[in-house]
């Protein structure tokens, strides 16, 4: 098998499997006895290591289900805590976010009133103009590292802008997070978003990172864990995973960005090579082992299967509902034309990716383009 999808999620590190071995049999870190301060102390640790991997403090660490819970928990949240203090139902976004954030937003403006305003995006992929960002709002988000194109947004200079008139920010980093350095106090954020099975942690658990003020008002209320914001016993061995998983991503960035970077280039010299009319959709800011094809005319499904029949797994970036496929919404706001963005296959590299799989990958694309044509044609 050659795995190609890093980006969708990653093999746990062994380090992490260890830690969540040896804390399975944790007992309730809330409890005020031996077994519950012996949870909470491996709780603890693995928040003061988290804070210490993003740049955040131990207090700011909230754990939750997932990436997409963090999103959810963190633009929901912040617009209602703007809603009841100031009355604000301004929210901005951009138009290339993840579906964790897009539907939230969307849901905002259908369920709940919110007036939502776009953040225009350029060809590069990369946010183009943040006037919009100069009215007050109640939230304003946008995502560190776009999970299609691999592309890293200036959420720093947005988030300040966005501070000038006092707006919330929340950043998506579940791309970011452990491929590229990630400093919440830095980034000027209100609210971060990461999620573990993207850095080698556990499927199932989220990092959200939560200002003390404004913090967003709890959807899932009841025994007031995770300052309130997230109510429910904490998974101490998952968060442990997690904790350990950063901590190796962090300290082997530098390492694994190497290796990832040489077969990066590899891999798009020799498609580039072989396969005619093929276009890198961005090659200037983008994550560490992220590339992104457009291969025009072909089928973006009809390559994924014969990829998988060859052993080779990968993805088109974006999610297709309902087994029917549609143009991304992120190419979409791009401008990419629907031909070139039909065809378009994104390989994500990561710390396990071998020569031999690039390799492996360059001798099979060229045929499978070629049938990919054939079907998209038809
Ligand atoms: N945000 C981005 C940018 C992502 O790429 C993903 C997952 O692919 C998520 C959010 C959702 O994370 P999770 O799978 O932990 O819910």
């Amino acid at each position: 098998m050659a795995y190609f999808d890093h980006a969708a999620t990653t093999p746990m590190r062994q380090s992490a499997i260890d830690a969540w071995v040896e804390h399975a049999g944790a007992l309730n870190p809330g409890g005020q006895y031996k077994s519950g301060r012996a949870a909470n102390c491996a709780l603890t640790d693995a928040r003061e290591s988290i804070a210490a991997a993003l740049g955040a403090q131990p207090t700011e660490v909230i754990f939750v289900s997932s990436g997409t819970e963090a999103d959810n928990v963190a633009i929901r949240g912040l617009y209602r805590t703007a809603v009841k203090s100031s009355g604000l139902t301004r929210v901005v976004s951009s138009p290339i976010e993840h579906a964790a954030v897009l539907e939230t937003v969307k849901s905002l403006g259908a369920e709940e009133g919110a007036e939502v305003k776009w953040l225009p995006v350029g060809s590069d992929g990369v946010v183009a103009d943040a006037a919009v960002l100069d009215e007050p709002a109640a939230v304003a988000t946008c995502m560190l590292a776009n999970n299609e194109t691999g592309v890293v947004q200036p959420v720093a200079e947005l988030a300040e802008r966005a501070s000038r008139v006092g707006t919330a920010f929340h950043v998506d980093a579940v791309q970011a997070v452990g491929k590229i350095p990630v400093d919440f106090h830095a980034l000027g954020v209100t609210t971060l978003a990461a999620s573990a099975h993207k850095f080698g942690g556990p499927r199932g658990t989220g990092i959200l990172l939560a200002k003390r003020s404004p913090a967003p008002l709890p959807l899932i209320i009841g025994g007031g864990q995770e300052r309130g914001i997230r109510s429910g016993t904490v998974d101490v061995a998952s968060a442990v995973a997690t904790a350990v998983a950063l901590a190796e991503a962090v300290e082997e960035m530098e390492g694994e960005r190497e290796v990832v970077d040489k077969l990066r280039t590899k891999l798009i010299r020799g498609i580039i090579e072989n396969v005619p009319e093929t276009t890198v959709t961005v090659d200037g800011n983008v994550l560490p082992g992220h590339v992104h094809f457009l291969f025009p005319g072909a089928s973006g499904d009809a390559m994924i299967m014969l990829l998988d029949s060859k052993g080779i797994e990968a993805s088109t970036g974006s999610a297709c509902s309902a087994g029917v496929s549609r143009m991304s919404h992120v190419l979409d706001a791009m401008g990419v034309g629907t031909r070139e963005g039909m065809g378009a296959l994104r390989l994500t590299l990561g710390r396990t990716t071998t020569e031999e799989e690039v390799d492996f990958l360059i001798r099979e694309l060229p045929a499978i383009v070629e049938r990919a044509r054939v079907a998209g044609a038809l």
